[in-house]
This record gives C-alpha cells, sequence and structure tokens, in this order.
C-alpha cells in the first residue's frame, strides 16, 4: 500500500474519468475507441507483415552457440520472405521462423540447457515471453534483434546464449589465458553494472566469469581482469574504447555481441565508438541488440553490423505506449512555478518520506539546483548525475534503492534500464526531449504488476511535444489536460523506407536529442 493517498488519488482520477466518459457516451462515442482496441480488433493472427528489405543472400557463416542445440542451416539461402507470428503480445518476424528448431521454449525443463547454467533461474517458475521466444534463435546462432523493455527478463534473454556461446567455444579450444569472446555495450555506466551483477551471479554456476568495464572509476582492477582471463566483457564504449586502445583489452576473439539500449546509445552520441569497437570483434559474429524504440539510426546500424536476415522479437508494443499500470497526471504550468509545485508534490506523495519518489530534471545543473533548493528546505534527497563522479552515483542509487534515502533527484541517465524495486511516484519536473524518454522515465514506476503515478510539469517550451504526449495519454486512457490540448495535437510522422510507418519518431518542431548535450555525454 502506497504511503500517500494513493487510493484518494486513484478513487479522484477516476472519477473525473467516469465523467469524460460519460461526456463521450453522451456523444454517441464508445469508451472502447482507442487505437489500442481498435487494432486488436482488426488484427488477425499471423497476418502483420512488415515491410522489409529484399532478402539478400545470407554470406555469413553461423556459430554453433551450444553442443546440445542444433546448428542452424543457412535460412538465407532458403529464399522465402520474412514470416510474422504473433504469441500473445509478442511478435516474432524473419525468415522460416514457425521451423520446429525456433518454437518458443515454454519450460526451462524444455530449453535442453543443462542444469549449472539454468541455476541462476531457479526461482523464476518459467521463461519469460522474451527469453521464451529469443533463446532457440539465439542458441541455434541467429542474429536478433530484441524490442522490449528493461523489467522482461531480456539480461538473461541474452545472457544466458552469450553463456553458452562462451561453454561451447571454451571446450572446443581449452584455452587458458583466455580473451574474451562475448561483448555487452550499454549506454550508461548503471546498466553496465546492472548487466554485469546479472551476468556474474549467473555464471558462478557454471564457470563464466564477466568484468564490467566502465568509466569514473580505476582502470587498475579492470587491467587486473582482463589479464587474469575473462569470458564476457560488459561495459560502457568509452572505456572499453580506451582500454584497447592502450593494449590491455583485445576483442580479436569476442564472437557475440550484445548492443543494449540500442537507441539510447546512439542519442548520447556514441555510434563512433560503438562502430570502432565492432571492428575489434571477429567479422563471423552473432549479433544480438536490444532496443526499447526503432528509430531510424537503430536501424541503419542493425543494417550494418548485422546479418540481412536477422530475427526481430517484439514484446508489447514497437509504438509509443506507456505502461497502463501507471497513472499519469499532467499539469500544464509555468516554468518559475515548478520548484513550489514541487515541494507541494513531495508534501502530498511523500509525506512519510519513506516511499520512493523519483524526481526527474533535464540537465546536470539543474539537478544540483533542485537537489540543493530541497536539502534547504529540510528533505533528504540524493541524486545522480553526470556531473557526479562515479562513486557519488552508485552511492546515490543505492541509498535509493535500500531505501535509506528514497528520494531521488536524476537525469536521464536514470530513466532507462534500470530496475529500480518499488518506485511509487515519478515527478517530471522537467519534461524529457523526446516523448520516448517521458515514456522510458514513467516506466521506473507501475513495475512488477504494482500500480504507479506519474506527475509531470508541461511548460510552454515543451509545446513541440504536445501532440504526442496527448497521444500517449489517450492510448493508456489518461485524462487529457486542456490546457495541453491549447499546444495543439499535431505530430508528424516520418516513415522508414525499412519498417514504413511502424516505428514513431519525434515531432519535426521537438528538438532533437542528438542535438543537444545529454547529461550523460560525458559518460564512458
Ligand atoms: P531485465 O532488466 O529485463 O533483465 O529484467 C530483470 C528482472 O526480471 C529481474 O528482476 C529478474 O529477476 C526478472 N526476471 C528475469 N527472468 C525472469 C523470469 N523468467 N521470470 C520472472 N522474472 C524474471
Amino acid at each position: 500500500m502506497n504511503s500517500f493517498s494513493f487510493n484518494e488519488e486513484v478513487s479522484e482520477f477516476r472519477t473525473s474519468r467516469q465523467l469524460k466518459q460519460r461526456r463521450r457516451k453522451r456523444k454517441g462515442k464508445q469508451n472502447d475507441d482507442s487505437p489500442k482496441r481498435k487494432l486488436e480488433e482488426v488484427e488477425v493472427q499471423y497476418s502483420i507483415e512488415p515491410k522489409t528489405k529484399k532478402s539478400k543472400k545470407n554470406k555469413k557463416s553461423k556459430i554453433s552457440a551450444g553442443e546440445t542445440l542444433a546448428v542452424e542451416t543457412n535460412d538465407a539461402e532458403n529464399g522465402g520472405e520474412d514470416e510474422s507470428v504473433r504469441d500473445g503480445h509478442v511478435v516474432v518476424t524473419g525468415k522460416n521462423i514457425k521451423d520446429e528448431k525456433y518454437a518458443p521454449t515454454k519450460t526451462f525443463c524444455a530449453s535442453g540447457l543443462p542444469k549449472e547454467v539454468l541455476e541462476c533461474c531457479k526461482s523464476f517458475e518459467k521463461p519469460s515471453p522474451i527469453q521464451s521466444r529469443a533463446w532457440p534463435f539465439l542458441l541455434n546462432g541467429r542474429d536478433l534483434i530484441g524490442i522490449a523493455a528493461t523489467g522482461s527478463g531480456k539480461t538473461l534473454a541474452f545472457g544466458i546464449p552469450a553463456m553458452m556461446h562462451v561453454l561451447s567455444k571454451r571446450k572446443s579450444k581449452a584455452s587458458k589465458g583466455r580473451n574474451p569472446l562475448c561483448l555487452v555495450l550499454s549506454p550508461t555506466r548503471e546498466l553496465a553494472q546492472q548487466i554485469s551483477d546479472v551476468m556474474c551471479d549467473a555464471g558462478r554456476s557454471c564457470g563464466v566469469e564477466s568484468v564490467c568495464l566502465y568509466g569514473g572509476t580505476s582502470k587498475g582492477p579492470q587491467i587486473s581482469s582482463l589479464k587474469s582471463g575473462i569470458d564476457i566483457v560488459i561495459g560502457t564504449p568509452g572505456r572499453i574504447k580506451d582500454l584497447i586502445e592502450m593494449g590491455v583489452c583485445s576483442l580479436k576473439e569476442v564472437s557475440f555481441v550484445v548492443l543494449d539500449e540500442a537507441d539510447r546509445m546512439l542519442d548520447m552520441g556514441f555510434e563512433q565508438a560503438v562502430r570502432s569497437i565492432l571492428g575489434q570483434t571477429c567479422s563471423v559474429r552473432q549479433m544480438v541488440m536490444f532496443s526499447a524504440t526503432w528509430p531510424l539510426p537503430v536501424h541503419q546500424l542493425a543494417q550494418e553490423f548485422m546479418d540481412p536476415n536477422p530475427v526481430k522479437v517484439v514484446v508489447g508494443s514497437e509504438d509509443l505506449a506507456a505502461n497502463h499500470d501507471v497513472m499519469q497526471i499532467v499539469e500544464v504550468l509555468d516554468d518559475r512555478s515548478r520548484d513550489k509545485r514541487l515541494v507541494a508534490l513531495l508534501e502530498k506523495y511523500h509525506k512519510s518520506q519513506r516511499n520512493r519518489v523519483l524526481v526527474f530534471v533535464l540537465y546536470k545543473l539543474e539537478a544540483t539546483r533542485v537537489e540543493k533548493m530541497l536539502h534547504q528546505g529540510g528533505w533528504k534527497v540524493v541524486s545522480i548525475h553526470g556531473d557526479k563522479a562515479q562513486y557519488e552515483r552508485t552511492k546515490a542509487l543505492s541509498l535509493f534503492k535500500n531505501g535509506s534515502c528514497p528520494l531521488m533527484i536524476a537525469t536521464d541517465v536514470a530513466a532507462r534500464g534500470l530496475d529500480i524495486p518499488d518506485v511509487e511516484v515519478v515527478i517530471n519536473y522537467s519534461f524529457p526531449l523526446t516523448t520516448e524518454d517521458y515514456v522510458h522515465r514513467i516506466g521506473r514506476t507501475g513495475r512488477a504488476g504494482k500500480k504507479g503515478v506519474s506527475h509531470t510539469f508541461f511548460t510552454q517550451q515543451n509545446k513541440g511535444l504536445a501532440g504526442e504526449l496527448v497521444n500517449v495519454l489517450r492510448e493508456a486512457n489518461q485524462i487529457v489536460p486542456d490546457a495541453l490540448l491549447k499546444f495543439g495535437t499535431h505530430v508528424k510522422k516520418k516513415e522508414s523506407k525499412l519498417y514504413g510507418a511502424h516505428f514513431k519518431e519525434i515531432t519535426a518542431d521537438a528538438p532533437k536529442s542528438k542535438k543537444i548535450t545529454f547529461d550523460d555525454s560525458d559518460e564512458d
């Protein structure tokens, strides 16, 4: 039970929603006219046919991922068009995906994976949807694009095949003093650390060792780990590139590569570093790309570095959609009234000072200023942003996670990827640069089947994103304030050559994330 008056808030919200629905009914509209419902009505199983490029011959040789599993035949050479399969809220697209060997892994037992590899899953009932669909493809050596949010179990979706890859390679070579065989690239240090925690834990029972390489900390221990021989390298592009240039990190034997949060990686200006790092890995490699959204620059990266026929697994929607367990409140206000309003909201949502509340701001300086303002007002608060030393970031996050300081100010460094339990409220003090980031930010609450609240300040400066925000609110059946509608509802949609209108881009008049110096741009 939330410590602020969640029920009161929900009933207040419901009452006004009911009023709205009644008004709509009077106008002769149905309640079920949301775009999502309409889509569900017209969608027929297996009928989704994304526009994809004409198939090229797959010249790349494949890598067997594990002895227990069959080696894949060259699917592209079998010709044929892409197929699409819908399984609940998961859509799989690609060539030969209906082949029996790619049937979803329904149970851990049916996976055929060794016991010691599955040890890390022993507290789980069954593979999560992304694991169930991704494992058969990855274990059979296929390149894969995963569109799935953090919390869906995606780390083990690529992590277990990565460990199987290492085990199978080690078995055939039995080398010691070894070079890494797998690489996982993450846009932020915190996400890299989180992946590394999962991989270290999972690798313990099967003897697969991982190291996390990220900036802001001393290189010494990272170099020692690399020298002692490591199987999987997880890290942020800047530090990995540094260590390669120093000659202490060799990726020449890496034949399994994961790009996690690929869209964020490009947003943060890591494109060149990513290209240069990928250039250091084996030319014959298996590529996995996870991304929460699928904008054009990510398509291009995928086209360049992946097999021409990757499998695509989409969990949920590729379109921009917010978690429906989050009640979204949007308040249009004047820039200068935000401090006062924030304090009032904290008095409402964080009265007990024991429940987790995450306040998002846009810039590092803004984070420092808001933190200071709240400190002066007697609030116990920590912050996480790119101007802080890594040990301060790690400390702030752990105080927030363990509940010692459940109020945290964060820039978008914390918007993606982090699996923070029980965040009850997200307050967007500043609206993010893209609506995608808005969806990710508010996705920090309402996790694991719980309800959450997001409260967002929207100002005149953000008007270019009003149309997209209205769509996100409507899709989730949330209240759209009249003041927001006044900014207009125009959304310009770009089309991708490869995927047509399958993806959402930011509005033409909205600031493009690339042009702005992101808070994490100094992430290495
Ligand atoms: P992600 O960040 O997407 O890797 O998701 C991580 C969360 O999902 C963690 O809390 C895991 O404990 C949980 N998780 C991973 N696999 C499963 C599974 N098969 N069943 C239930 N929870 C899982």
